[in-house]
């Protein structure tokens, strides 16, 4: 069995990142290994900053968003000299295994570590939701609570003004925050890079609505599609309602993380552990139909993520 693991944490942050780090801890803790915290994702191997991890370590931030192992990203991991850098600290510390928790990059770092004999289980921390092999990353559930609220506030000043409010959300490519929290905020339009749209459809639906007595729009537009300041000009020219863009940014990857966010963080991080225990390495553990399980990192990175066009239509059919 594996005596010695590290555990780092890397790419964007998201909530809920200190959860999985804790689960990872005191579950490798309990079967008796020794566990380090890598400093800054692979910097931490690259620049020896490393730290024995107990108990207490990570004591009192299940709660806290961020990440206490910090995060960052490295380009000199990207090169065969700076693997084989990482390599020689893993062997320095006797870490024959290494739990990655970071996004699809991140893994393709771990398959390099993998491919160098340590053992490496990749953990989906990402608030976009975009990575392939899993139907939930650690950190989406917060940051789509984190929009909702944001969204709420937004909509009573707009109701005030009779305005329309175009808020743009995080997700890089994927439209997976704006699809959702435009549900849960009874958006108007969600414009996502998966699906084409047309601002004289989204402009005509202002135009009907407004007939109803509606005067307060909100049209969410996913980061992959970008341009809201453009967005929300256009609209109000072609509509004569005034509209405000709001870019919501990084308040997006911050807070205390929700309880769901937790809890699927702390199970992806007992399993990461358990794969370990049994010498098992190159591998992503992701969610399916609600189970943890784990899939060859390789064949994750070439899975492709379908977009739910159900959710989409639905939106589209139920708001006005
Ligand atoms: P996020 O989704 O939040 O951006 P990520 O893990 O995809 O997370 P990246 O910046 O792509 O973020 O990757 C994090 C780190 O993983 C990089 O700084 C680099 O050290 C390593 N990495 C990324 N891509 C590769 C690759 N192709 N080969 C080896 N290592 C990589």
């Amino acid at each position: 069995m594996i005596k010695t693991i590290g555990v780092l944490t890397s790419g964007g942050d998201a909530p809920g990142m200190n959860a999985a780090v804790r689960a990872v801890v005191r579950a490798a803790l309990k079967k008796g290994m020794t566990v380090y915290g890598l400093k800054r994702g692979y910097c931490g191997l690259l620049e020896d900053d490393i730290e024995p991890m107990d108990e207490m370590s990570v004591a009192g931030i299940i709660s806290r968003g961020g990440t206490m192992l910090y995060t960052a990203r490295s380009a000199e991991f990207r090169t065969e000299q700076g693997v084989l850098k990482a390599k020689a600290t893993c062997e320095k510390y006797g870490l024959e295994g290494l739990v990655v928790i970071g996004g699809d990059g991140s893994f393709r770092g771990a398959a390099d570590l993998s491919a160098h004999g340590i053992l490496c289980v990749g953990l989906p921390g990402t608030i976009d939701n975009d990575i392939a092999c899993t139907e939930y990353t650690i950190g989406y559930d917060t940051a789509m609570n984190t929009v909702v609220e944001m969204v709420d506030k937004l909509r009573d000043t707009c109701h005030s003004h009779d305005r329309c409010s175009v808020v743009e959300v995080m997700g890089r490519n994927a439209g997976h925050i704006a699809l959702n929290t435009g549900v849960a905020c009874g958006a108007t339009f969600v414009l996502v890079p998966e699906l084409p749209y047309d601002l004289d459809e989204v402009a005509k639906k202002m135009l009907e609505t407004k007939k109803t007595g509606k005067q307060n729009f909100i049209v969410i537009v996913a980061e992959g599609i970008g341009h809201s300041e453009l967005i929300a000009k256009t609209l109000e020219a072609k509509t004569g309602i005034e509209a405000r863009a709001t870019i919501l940014g990084h308040v997006q990857r911050g807070g205390s993380p929700t309880l769901r966010d937790r809890v699927v963080a702390s199970e992806m991080g007992y399993y990461a552990v358990e794969l370990l225990e049994n010498d098992i390495g190159n591998r992503v553990v992701g969610m399916q139909q609600g189970k943890i399980v784990d899939f060859d990192i390789q064949e994750a990175l070439s899975m492709k993520k379908p977009f739910d066009e159900k959710l989409y239509q639905i939106s589209n059919t139920i708001s006005i």
